[in-house]
């Protein structure tokens, strides 16, 4: 059992913020709450919300923060978040962590910790352009280092392998280029608030045990 279990989880594309949630909420009880995620099921389903969203991401800027904390907030109202959260990917903003820290006060809830997925730039890249995904259920693999065990297959669930449009050499650094500009100062904010945790490992199963003892 955690002492701190809502949690943000706070780092450059490809730092490993998808990553720890899934092993995470493996074994904790936590809601995921992925707005890269939620917006890409927009997409998929067609909606108003995804189809502003689309272009935007295909750039990799980023979304209206009204947009995005809207989507938050109605995630973190439904029941399952009541024993947990990691919020990956969200806030991005000095903006949208005020319009959180708003949100959370309405619902009665509070932030426990900020990990924060501290990796070199040169290792973000290399990872986001070798990120390749189950279309079916969402698991990460990496064509260099962690491929499926048969090629363009999940493992888990048969799903086909793909690369998401976004992880492309361009895209990939014009995200990095935003999250240094936009995400950093957000590290200053929750540091000076006394709720940062820095996390370097690249090693994932030395990172995730560094990290449940952090929150224990
Ligand atoms: P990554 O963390 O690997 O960049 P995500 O799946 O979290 O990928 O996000 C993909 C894209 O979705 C971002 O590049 C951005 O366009 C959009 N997005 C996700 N979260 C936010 C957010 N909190 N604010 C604005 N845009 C967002
Ligand atoms: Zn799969």
């Amino acid at each position: 059992m955690l002492t701190r279990k809502n949690l943000i989880f706070i780092g450059a594309p490809g730092a490993g913020k998808g990553t720890y949630s899934e092993l995470l909420t493996a074994q904790e009880p936590l809601a995921h709450i992925s707005t890269g995620d939620l917006l890409r099921d927009e997409i998929k389903r067609g909606t108003e919300l995804g189809m502003a969203a689309e272009k935007v991401m295909k750039s990799g800027g980023l979304v209206s923060d009204d947009i995005v904390t809207g989507m938050v907030k109605s995630r973190l109202s439904q029941p399952d978040a009541d024993n947990g959260f990691i919020l990956d990917g969200f806030p991005r903003t000095l903006k949208q962590a005020e319009m959180l820290n708003e949100a959370l006060a309405d619902l009665g809830k509070k932030l426990d910790c900020v990990v924060y997925f501290n990796i070199p730039d040169e290792v973000v890249i290399e990872r986001l352009t070798s990120r390749i995904l189950c279309r079916k259920c969402g698991k990460i693999y990496n064509r260099l280092y962690m491929p499926p065990k048969q090629e363009g297959v999940c493992d888990d669930c048969g799903g086909e392998i793909y690369q998401r449009t976004d992880d492309s050499e361009e895209t990939a650094k014009n995200r990095l280029k935003v999250f240094h500009e936009s995400t950093q100062p957000l590290i200053d904010f929750y540091r000076n608030a006394g709720l940062l945790m820095e996390m370097t490992a690249t090693d994932k199963s030395e990172g995730l045990a560094l990290l449940l003892e952090g929150l224990r």
